[in-house]
């Protein structure tokens, strides 16, 4: 597979898009939920092997109750949400807490709009675990344990568009290993680029489980619409908030300086702003030296006073005085301030 890498600006001015889109829709994504998640036909869980059909979706599956170390993961993820030792426990996290009510899939296969979908041959070597009885619906992915996890009920379609977005990370994973890289997004700055990467990951694998259900859903044009929904919005527009919080604001004011069509002109933007984070944490170096306090005379007395009391004006003109005196080019002073 091929390194196919993805601009962070473009991909954060995207976000920005979604989650105005999930602001400003009448959908209520609360509907869509209950819509995806309402069980197709009801399942015994205490029967370990069972088929069951409905008119477009079906399930076949074998079940077991955990070993040692996935109950074991189970705890850690359940600690990890801060959901055990409470003093007083919540009822929607009644059934999730107790791990009686976990199983693991050992044969999960979908019949989706006549479409077969085999979950633990798409997984890959990944187990898949989950808590059918759990009100509260969710999905991740342990890459370092291989194992899925799926809180929930397995018989409804949003029940499988998780679980397919969850495989959709293992994908990427497998390729992020391959190419020997741990991101695919490139930009401007590192706290970009991170962001970015989460949205990319997420878009990804979302991508990965509406291509598998594209063919069924393109006949129902009412689960499309849900499913859609609620992989673009309710599950990735929380990530897209977080991204707009985090984000540098020097990328949101380059947002406007991207050109859709030269590449060239871009990269030189990308080329300036990387010396413009250099020179700003070199200044801030050199701030805390002794030379800050003879270069800062040597300011006033050529009348630059008025604009070193304001650290911008007073960087901008440290640039034209390390550019001027040529210290830009002195080995000794990168070293010094530039590392
Ligand atoms: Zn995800």
């Amino acid at each position: 597979m091929r390194e196919k890498l993805v601009s962070t600006v473009d991909i954060i001015t995207e976000a920005e898009g979604v989650l105005d889109a999930a602001n400003y829709s009448d959908q209520n994504f609360d509907i869509v939920e209950q819509h995806l998640f309402q069980p197709t036909t009801e399942i015994n869980y205490g029967n370990s092997k069972q088929e069951l059909k409905t008119e477009y979706l079906s399930v076949d599956f074998e079940i077991q109750p955990l070993d040692k170390e996935l109950s074991d993961l189970a705890k850690d993820y359940l600690r990890y949400h801060g959901l055990l030792g409470l003093e007083e426990t919540p009822d929607v996290i009644k059934n999730l807490i107790n791990l009686d009510n976990w199983q693991e899939a050992k044969k999960l296969q979908y019949n989706f709009g006549g479409r077969d979908i085999d979950i633990v041959d798409l997984a890959d070597g990944y187990r898949i675990i989950f808590c059918p009885n759990s009100e509260i619906k969710h999905g991740s992915v342990y890459h370092d344990k291989k194992v899925v996890i799926f809180l929930g009920d397995i018989a409804s379609v949003g029940a499988l568009s998780v679980v397919l977005h969850e495989i959709g990370h293992i994908k990427d994973d497998q390729n992020l290993k391959r190419l020997g890289v741990d991101k695919l997004t490139y930009g401007v700055s590192d706290t970009d680029n991170e962001q970015a990467e989460k949205l990319r990951k997420e878009k990804d694998a979302s991508l990965f489980a509406l291509r598998i259900l594209w063919p069924a859903l393109r006949q129902r044009s009412e689960v499309k619409k849900d499913v859609v929904d609620f992989l673009s919005f309710v599950a990735y527009a929380s990530y897209c908030k977080n991204a707009r919080w985090a984000s540098d604001v020097a990328t949101y004011h380059a947002h406007g300086w991207y050109s859709q069509a030269d590449y060239d002109a871009d990269q030189a933007w990308i080329d300036d702003y990387n010396r413009y984070e250099a020179d700003r944490s070199a200044w801030d170096k050199f701030k805390q030296s002794e030379e800050f306090t003879a270069w800062k005379a040597q300011a006033a007395a050529s009348q630059k006073l008025y604009q070193i009391d304001d650290d911008i004006e007073a960087f901008i003109y440290w640039r034209e005085w390390i550019e001027t005196t040529g210290k830009v080019n002195d080995e000794n002073f990168l070293e010094k301030y530039y590392e």
